[in-house]
């Protein structure tokens, strides 16, 4: 099996690039029909997103708009707790139809917090697109649009994800290994 080290951990492959690839693909013709006749704006999701939304940009056939965000948290007073703020978000987004691209949705917390916040602006609709799904930690209830696979409730890299700042080069998707 192939294997990777990543800083001090190792992790075994989950899913080739090849296969995501391919994945992408089919998303970016189900968006493409989807969107028929119309503009889009991909809303990519930094750090993580960089590499899906490339991939994914070049397989959708309509008029697109790219722009990124990227979601701060720090933590606030004892009494005010975490507080996430919107940074980076410079085009217009209302009534556009805007597609939210992240690389893995885990408990949801974060997209939750984004839907509420691009809602805001008003767009014509907003769905999401992710490459991975962690069903089991998910908490929430709302649609994810476009689910490029499922993954089981493991630490993952390579793909644009990263452990600690690094393995987001890896063209495949590892899972942290259990030796
Ligand atoms: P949430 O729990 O809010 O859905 O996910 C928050 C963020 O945690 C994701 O956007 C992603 O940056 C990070 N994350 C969740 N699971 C993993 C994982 O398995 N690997 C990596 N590298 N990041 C993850």
């Amino acid at each position: 099996m192939k294997k990777v080290v990543v800083k001090d951990l190792s992790f075994e492959i989950l899913i080739p690039g090849e296969e995501i690839k391919a994945r992408l693909a089919e998303i970016g013709r189900e968006v493409s029909a989807r969107f028929e006749g119309e503009e889009l704006v991909l809303l990519g999701v930094l750090n993580g997103s960089f590499i899906v939304l490339a991939d994914l940009a070049r397989e959708i056939d309509l008029p697109l708009s790219v722009e990124f965000l990227r979601i701060s948290s720090y933590t606030g007073t004892s009494t005010t707790g975490e507080v996430k703020s919107l940074l980076g978000l410079t085009g217009e987004l209302e009534d556009k139809h805007v597609l939210i691209v992240e690389d893995i949705v885990d408990t949801g917390i974060s997209m939750k917090y984004l839907l509420s916040e691009l809602s805001k602006h008003k767009p014509k609709s907003l769905q999401i697109a992710t490459l991975l799904f962690k069903k089991e930690a998910f908490r929430f209830n709302y649609a994810l649009d476009y689910v490029g696979f499922e993954i089981p409730n493991k630490f993952v890299v390579g793909y644009g994800l990263d452990y600690d700042g690094f393995g987001r080069n890896l063209p495949d998707l590892y899972q942290l290994s259990k030796t």
